[in-house]
């Protein structure tokens, strides 16, 4: 059983500072935060990473970016914010629960991270 902290929070077993939650999905505050605003939107059926979605998941995968407009105008950030998803080695998820970083509260600087090696 993989130790995925994301369905305990889901759960309720584990505290977060919930931002909005539906039925099928949770938005809460990153514990270790990047930005200013950085919020974790994370679909409460368990899909390990983007490898594991399903054509069955369609819906559920477009309510992830509706939520992320949701929770932007909730905290009123009207000046825009960035959406992430970290895949596979590369991608260096750490979590092996599906979810997409919502960042924002300044200006991000650069689209893309510099690759110096
Ligand atoms: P990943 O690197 O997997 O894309 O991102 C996982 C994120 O989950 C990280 O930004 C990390 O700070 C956050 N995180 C890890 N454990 C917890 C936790 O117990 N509570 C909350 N709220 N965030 C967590």
């Amino acid at each position: 059983m993989i130790d995925d902290i994301f369905c305990k929070i889901i759960n309720k077993e584990v505290p977060a500072d919930i931002i909005m939650e539906t039925d099928e999905w949770m938005a809460f505050k990153d514990i270790r935060p990047q930005a200013p605003v950085h919020i974790l939107i994370v679909p409460k059926k368990h899909i390990q990473d983007i490898s594991f979605v399903k054509e069955e998941d369609r819906e559920l995968i477009g309510k992830l970016i509706i939520a992320a407009n949701e929770v932007a105008d909730k905290l009123k950030l009207d000046k825009g914010f960035r959406l992430i998803l970290n895949q596979g080695e590369h991608g260096g998820p750490l979590v092996p629960h599906l979810h997409v970083h919502l960042l924002g509260g300044k200006h991000l600087g650069a689209k893309i991270v510099a690759d110096t090696n």
